[in-house]
């Protein structure tokens, strides 16, 4: 059920809107404008209901409040005014208002934009949801993780901790096709991606679908031989998968994984990082696959046997 925050000093008035919409949706109520920043700060509403003429802090300033921060910006707000308020009404739209309900309420007219504006809502979110999904594996795609990655590498450099980056690749992946068929490797291509978020599932690790059969991943904090230890349990969590292969490597479907830990600083450059990754990839494809090389922090590989 989406949840709709209702703010107004007049309790009347906030009661006839809660029982207006309390069949579809679910409602909270704040008096006051500082109570429902606090509201919309920590709960996840669809659309909140502003009341204009509140004493203390008016609805205009919690609005101009709401969009200022990140996290309550893109929550829909709907003001409430009477019908001479004219100008305040084109005041709350030049703000960010979506729309206007004026008093007295029509209980029809109320219900209809509410609804319009939820259907929206939950449409955007939606939309934005897919742009960074890789639709085939349900994890982050390539746009996402390059927008991710670039903001945590910052964070590292302010915070002076250890970047990782590490990419995956599952092992004679066109044989697999060619022997099972490209549906059954879709199939795989999804299994390894969860097997992958589940084993990369802190709050700081990140992962996404690189493109292909390919995989990417960047870990903040943990510096490079207990990444690399933890890379060699991931690696031998997919090939436990069991699934069925008769690669020259395999009778399981295997990946090879190939990363760097950095302490980055001002002048160290990400994509160097990347490619770095990349060519240890590359040498664990050279060195038989199903293995990880990691280059530590002097770029020494450590290698998998
Ligand atoms: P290597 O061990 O060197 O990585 O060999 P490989 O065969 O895995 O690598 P190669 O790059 O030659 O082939 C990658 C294959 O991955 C070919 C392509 O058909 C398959 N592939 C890429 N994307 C998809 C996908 O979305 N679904 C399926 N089923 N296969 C895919
Ligand atoms: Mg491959
Ligand atoms: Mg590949």
């Amino acid at each position: 059920m989406d949840k709709i925050l209702i703010v107004d000093d007049s309790l009347l008035q906030a009661t006839r809107l809660k029982e207006i919409l309390d069949e579809e949706y679910s409602i909270t109520v704040a008096l006051t404008a500082e109570k429902g920043l606090c509201h919309a700060r920590t709960e996840d509403y669809s659309l909140i209901l502003l009341d204009v003429v509140m004493p203390g802090m008016d609805g205009f300033t919690l609005l101009e409040k709401l969009q200022e921060e990140i996290i309550t910006r893109g929550i829909p707000v709907i003001l409430i005014t009477s019908l001479s308020d004219v100008q305040n009404e084109y005041q709350g739209l030049i703000l960010g208002a979506v729309d206007y309900i004026t008093k007295p309420f029509n209980p029809l007219i109320v219900k209809a934009r509410v609804n319009t504006h939820i259907r929206l809502y939950n449409y955007r979110k939606q939309v934005e949801k897919q742009s960074k999904t890789d639709q085939l594996t349900g994890i982050a795609n390539r746009r996402q993780y390059d927008h991710y990655s670039k903001l945590r590498w910052l964070d590292a450099v302010r915070l002076k901790v250890p970047f990782s980056i590490c990419m995956i690749d599952i092992d004679c992946f066109k044989a697999y096709n060619d022997t099972f068929g490209h549906p059954a490797g879709d199939k795989v291509l999804a299994a390894v991606a969860k097997t992958l978020s589940t084993s990369l599932n802190r709050n700081t690790d990140f992962v996404a679908r690189y493109g292909g059969e390919e995989f990417v991943a960047c870990l903040l904090g943990d510096t490079s031989g207990k990444v690399f230890e933890h890379m060699k349990k991931v690696r031998k969590s997919i090939e436990a998968l069991c699934i069925r292969h008769n690669s020259p490597v395999s009778e399981w479907v295997t990946v090879s994984i190939g990363g760097v830990t950095v302490i980055p600083n001002e002048e160290s450059s990400y994509d160097f990082y990347l490619k770095t990754a990349d060519a240890m990839l590359y040498d664990a494809k050279n060195n038989g696959r199903n293995r990880v090389i990691w280059a530590d922090e002097t770029l020494k590989q450590l290698c998998e046997e």
